[in-house]
C-alpha cells in the first residue's frame, strides 16, 4: 500500500464510502484512502441504523452514484412512507386514519440493508482502486493543508501513517475532527431512540381481517412502506429488510415517554405494550428472534464547520445530524458528499476553491439551520391526527418544491443557482425559511385547540394533485434558469397551500370568513379576528386559489370516532 493520497476519508460508514464512490467514478486517477475501524465484513440486518432512503438520497445512490441496477436487484423497493394516525384506537390498526401511498410511486426509493450495502460498496470501490483499509483505528490527523496533512492509525497493533491533500472526516458520531479542534454544536431538538432487528418478516397487512381494509392496496405494499405508528411525544417504525427481517424502532421525546421506560429490551416490551398495544402483541411472537438491541440518546447535533479553505472537511454524521422521522440521514450525506466531492475535484483540478469552500460551507449551515423546526417540538403533535396529517403533507411539499428539486438538477454546486437563490435579503431561501418557521409555529398553536378523534379514513398525497406534481416534477432536468423560475413558481404554491392551511384553522377557530385574504407569512392563530380581518385588507395578503383550496379539501378528515 501507498502512503501518499489525494484524499483520505476518515470512516467508511454510508458516507464515506459513497463520498470515495463519488470522486473515484468522476476522477479515476484520484488517490483515495478510506480508513475504517471495522475488521471485517459488516453483518446483514443488524450493522447499522438508517435503513430507509427518501426521494433526494435516493436520487443520489441511484443517478449519481449509478446503483439503480443494484439497489433494483439486491435491496427492496419502498413505497413512501406510511404514517398511522388515531392512538384513540391503537387497537385495531383498519380504523387507524392512514397516509401512504396506495401504490408503487414513479419516483423510487429503497428499504437498505446497511451491512450488505457497506460490503457492496467496499468491494466495488477496492475494484476501482481505492484503499479501503479495513482495521485501521484512527489515532490522530496533523493538518498541514500546504506540505499535506497527516493521517495516523494502527493497524494489526502497529502504527501507521499517511499523507495527503484533502481530509474528509466520515466518522460518524465518533466526530473525529469536531472534537479535535472543538467545533461541536448542541441542538436542542432532544429526543431519544431504541432499535432492534427481529428475524422474520413483519406485514402490518396481515394485522387486520377486515377485507376492504386489506383490499385498500395491492398485496405487499403495505410491508414495503416505512411504517410509522404515531402517538403524542413518540413515533414507532417498521422497516422490511431484504434479508427477510424486519427493523424495528421507538423514538420519543423525552418531555413525554422517559428514555429510562424503554432503553432495554425487556422495558421497550413493555413500552410498546402500554403505547402501541397491536405492535407489541404482535411483536411478542418474534421474542426469542431478537437479532441485537441498540439505544441513542440526544441524537441530534449540530456542527460548527462543514468544508475548511484549509482543505478538510466533515461529511455524514461526522457533521450534524438532526432527525429520523422522514428518513433524511441519507440526503444529508448526499447533498454533503456533493459539496465536499465538489471541493475536492476541482482543486484536484487546478483550481482556487477557497470562495466556494465559504459559500458551500454557509449554505450548508443555513439549510441545517432552517430545517430544525421541522422536528423541535413537534413531537408533541405526533398524537393529534388532523394536525399532524397536514403537517406532514405541508413538509412534504416544501421537501419536494424546493431542496429535492435542486439536488436531482444538481444545483447545490451552481454559484449562480446558490445566489440567486440564498443570498440576498429577500431570497427565496429566506422566504421559505420565514414560510415555513411560521407553519411549524402555527401548528402548534392549531393543537392547543384540540383533538380531534378522527378515524378510519386513508389518504395518499397522490390524491392531492398539485402534490403529485411536486413529487413527479422531480423527474425534471432544467437549464439554470428554468431550475430557478421552477422554485419561485413552487414557493408560490407554498405559499397558496399555507394561506389555504390557514384559512381554513382560522375559519374553523377563529369565525373568519372561508374566503378570507391572507398574508401567509404573517399569520397568527394567536391574533385576534379583528386584528386577522384588518390583516386580510393588508399588503401581502393573497386570495385563495380555487385549485389548491379543492385539492386540499381531501385532508380535512370528517369520520370521528363514537364516543
Ligand atoms: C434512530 C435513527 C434512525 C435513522 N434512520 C434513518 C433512516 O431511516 N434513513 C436514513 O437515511 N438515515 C437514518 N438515520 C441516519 C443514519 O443512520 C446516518 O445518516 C448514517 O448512518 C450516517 O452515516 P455515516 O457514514 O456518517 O456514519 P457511520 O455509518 O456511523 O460511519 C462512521 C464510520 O466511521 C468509523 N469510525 C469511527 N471512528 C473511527 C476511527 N477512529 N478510526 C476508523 N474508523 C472510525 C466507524 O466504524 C463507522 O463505520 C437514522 C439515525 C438515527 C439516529
Amino acid at each position: 500500500m501507498n502512503n501518499q493520497y489525494d484524499v483520505a476519508i476518515l470512516g467508511g460508514g454510508l458516507a464515506g464510502l459513497t463520498l470515495a464512490l463519488q470522486l473515484k467514478q468522476e476522477e479515476p486517477t484520484i488517490r483515495i484512502a478510506v480508513l475504517e475501524m471495522r475488521k471485517n465484513e459488516a453483518p446483514d440486518s443488524a450493522h447499522k441504523v438508517g435503513e430507509s432512503t427518501v426521494e433526494l438520497g435516493t436520487y443520489y445512490l441511484r443517478e449519481v452514484l449509478g446503483l439503480g441496477d443494484y439497489l433494483d436487484e439486491y435491496q427492496l423497493p419502498k413505497i413512501g412512507l406510511r404514517f398511522y394516525f388515531s392512538p384513540q384506537v391503537k387497537e385495531q390498526i383498519d380504523q387507524r386514519v392512514e397516509l401512504g401511498a396506495k401504490g408503487i410511486l414513479p419516483v423510487p426509493s429503497h428499504q437498505i440493508d446497511r451491512g450488505i450495502f457497506e460490503n457492496e460498496l467496499t468491494k466495488r470501490l477496492l475494484d476501482l482502486g481505492v484503499d479501503v483499509v479495513l482495521g485501521a483505528r484512527i489515532k490522530d490527523v496533523n493538518l498541514d493543508h500546504k506540505k499535506g496533512h497527516t493521517v495516523s492509525y494502527f493497524k494489526n497493533g502497529e502504527s501507521q501513517e499517511i499523507t495527503c491533500n484533502w481530509v474528509s472526516d466520515a466518522t460518524g458520531r465518533v466526530g473525529l475532527l469536531k472534537r479535535k479542534l472543538g467545533f461541536e454544536k448542541p441542538l436542542e431538538h432532544n429526543i431519544n431512540a431504541v432499535w432492534f432487528r427481529v428475524k422474520g418478516e413483519i406485514d402490518v397487512n396481515d394485522w387486520s381481517d377486515n377485507e376492504a381494509w386489506v383490499n385498500r392496496l395491492p398485496s405487499g405494499l403495505r410491508r414495503l412502506g416505512t411504517i410509522h405508528f404515531m402517538g403524542k411525544g413518540y413515533w414507532v417504525w417498521l422497516i422490511p429488510l431484504v434479508s427477510g427481517n424486519t427493523s424495528v424502532g421507538i423514538v420519543a421525546d423525552p418531555r413525554f415517554h422517559d428514555f429510562a421506560t424503554f432503553n432495554k429490551l425487556d422495558k421497550a416490551m413493555d413500552w410498546l405494550k402500554e403505547n402501541e398495544p397491536l405492535c407489541a402483541e404482535k411483536l411478542e411472537a418474534y421474542r426469542e428472534e431478537v437479532i441485537d438491541f441498540r439505544v441513542l440518546k440526544h441524537y441530534s447535533h449540530n456542527s460548527g464547520r462543514f468544508y475548511s479553505t484549509e482543505k478538510w472537511g466533515v461529511v455524514g454524521e461526522a457533521g450534524a445530524f438532526l432527525d429520523p422521522f422522514y428518513s433524511p440521514g441519507t440526503d444529508f450525506i448526499a447533498i454533503g458528499n456533493t459539496w465536499m466531492s465538489d471541493l475536492i475535484l476541482r482543486d484536484f483540478r487546478g483550481e482556487d476553491v477557497a470562495s466556494r469552500a465559504i459559500i458551500y460551507e454557509r449554505v450548508h449551515a443555513a439549510f441545517f439551520n432552517s430545517w430544525v423546526p421541522i422536528y423541535n417540538q413537534q413531537y408533541e403533535l405526533f398524537g393529534n391526527t388532523q394536525v399532524v396529517l397536514t403537517k406532514i403533507l405541508w413538509d412534504w411539499g416544501v421537501y419536494w418544491a424546493i431542496p429535492t428539486l435542486l439536488f436531482t438538477n444538481r444545483g447545490y454546486i451552481k454559484l449562480e443557482i446558490l445566489r440567486a437563490l440564498f443570498t440576498t435579503r429577500d431570497s427565496l431561501g429566506i422566504r421559505l425559511g420565514k414560510l415555513n418557521g411560521q407553519l411549524q409555529q402555527f401548528f402548534r398553536a392549531w393543537a392547543k385547540y384540540g383533538n380531534e378523534p378522527f378515524v378510519k379514513e386513508s389518504l395518499d398525497f397522490f390524491d392531492i394533485p398539485f402534490l403529485k406534481k411536486l413529487h413527479l416534477d422531480l423527474e425534471l432536468q432544467l437549464s439554470e434558469e428554468d431550475l430557478i423560475a421552477k422554485c419561485e413558481e413552487n414557493l408560490g404554491v407554498l405559499e397558496q397551500m399555507a394561506a389555504e392551511i390557514y384559512r381554513k384553522v382560522a375559519a374553523m377557530h377563529k369565525g373568519t370568513p372561508e374566503n378570507m385574504k391572507i398574508n401567509p407569512y404573517k399569520f397568527s392563530l394567536e391574533s385576534t379576528k379583528e386584528a386577522l380581518l384588518e390583516q386580510a385588507s393588508q399588503k401581502g395578503a393573497i386570495d385563495t386559489a380555487s385549485n389548491i383550496s379543492n385539492d386540499l379539501e381531501l385532508i380535512w378528515l370528517k369520520e370521528k370516532l363514537a364516543i
